[in-house]
């Protein structure tokens, strides 16, 4: 098909020129001398990206997944008990992934369009009051329904119940987009992938551990060994990584934040807030909703919009894809069909939200959603051009 294609997927994200051209390198001895030039900045640039002085930045080779693993199996013992909030097919997956690992999962069912309820999590706590609880699982954004929970607000949950669980978080589709601040939430850890905020392909899973879960994972009896914090803290104490790293995936990394430290972290996320209330602006001018239940939830990063009754989203998405090259993102598990997902995260202006919110509407008229055509654009066109929260 000509012209360009229209990445409109929560992730994996556009990859701006700079990155891509920065990829393109040759192969090096990842046991050269000079090799820690490259790695130390960038572990320690990755330190700012979390927002945390105090804490340890880990590079895996792997995706989200993978450091939701390094996170749990680094800290945890096999029949430790955990608490998580499921609302979505990702802290779902999370959760599945826990209990595969042998961790006891205490499961807080949340309506899928609300997330975490701090008031549910110190709840639990309070009444565990042999602090059998090692630790809260967060997913900050749930990718699956368009929905953000304040982590902030969970931190003064366990506070409040004066309880030592450890905070994990899952910021794959947040860190780097929507505010994030490890050390001023106390979490112990924080995980995000390469393919989402970073901009870059898939292939990283990032990694932030507090001096507390370093400390944990002295006792900490989970079998690992790829995903093995030690092997990584003795090596990249020197630059180094103890298996062959991606190459051209650290360079990358290194240029995206570079890129991400030129806008600036505050930029970013404002940015990603006045693009995605623009969306917002679309979505109720078609006279349709977002998953997201209440305006406090609405995640400034994927958009989930619920199609009429008798509609399949699915037939939004693969017209969509098939007659205007633009890819929307599918509905997962209890939403497959019921919604359709516009990403708004990552390298991202106006005019490619505006590109993407016409392709939806004429995706949308093809399979016979009755909007106007061009009110979405037109109320995000107004957004835009009224809205002073871009700076
Ligand atoms: N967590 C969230 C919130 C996600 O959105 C995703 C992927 O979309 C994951 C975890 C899993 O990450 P990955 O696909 O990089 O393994």
């Amino acid at each position: 098909m000509p012209g360009r294609h229209f990445l409109f997927v929560p992730g994996p994200t556009n990859i701006p020129d700079r990155i891509i051209r920065s990829m393109a390198v040759p192969s090096e001895d990842h046991r050269n001398p000079t090799f820690p030039d490259l790695v130390l900045p960038i572990l320690e640039n990755l330190k700012k990206v979390f927002r945390t002085t105090k804490g340890q930045a880990f590079i895996f080779p792997s995706t989200g997944t993978g450091g939701w693993e390094a996170a749990l199996a680094n800290t945890l013992s096999p029949g430790d008990k955990v608490l998580a909030s499921r609302y979505g097919q990702f802290s779902h997956l999370w959760i599945d992934l826990a209990k595969r690992l042998g961790l006891d999962v205490e499961v807080i069912e949340e309506e899928w369009g609300t997330g975490t309820h701090p008031e549910h999590i110190n709840a639990k706590l309070e009444a565990d009051k042999q602090h059998k609880i090692k630790a809260v699982l967060v997913v900050q954004n749930e990718t699956a329904t368009g929905v953000t929970s304040d982590v902030g607000a969970v931190r003064k949950a366990i506070d409040a119940a004066k309880h030592p669980a450890l905070l994990f978080v899952d910021g794959v589709s947040s860190i780097g987009s929507l505010d994030f601040r490890f050390d001023e939430w106390n979490v112990d850890l924080a995980v995000a992938g390469s393919q989402k905020g970073f901009m870059l392909p898939a292939g990283l899973g990032l990694v932030c551990a507090s001096q507390k879960a370093l400390e944990a994972r002295k006792s900490a009896k989970c079998a690992r060994a790829f995903f093995d914090f030690e092997d990584h803290i003795k090596a990249n104490a020197t630059g180094y990584f103890p298996y062959t790293p991606s190459l051209p995936l650290l360079y990358g990394l290194k240029e995206a934040m570079t890129m991400m430290f030129e806008e600036g972290l505050d930029n970013i996320s404002q940015r990603h807030h006045f693009l995605a209330s623009g969306v917002r602006a679309a979505v109720e001018a078609w006279g349709l909703k977002v998953c997201a239940k209440e305006a406090k939830w609405n995640s400034d990063t994927v958009s989930a919009i619920l199609v009429p009754e008798g509609i399949n989203g699915a037939d939004v998405i693969s017209t969509a894809y098939k007659k205007y090259n633009l890819a929307l993102g599918a509905g997962l598990s209890q939403v497959a069909g019921k919604v359709f997902r516009i990403g708004h995260l990552g390298d991202l202006n106006e005019l490619m939200v505006l590109g993407a919110l016409a392709g939806a509407e004429m995706a949308m008229l093809d399979v016979g959603i009755k909007i106007e055509p061009g009110s979405g654009v037109g109320a995000a066109q107004r957004h835009f051009r009224t809205s002073n929260s871009k700076k």
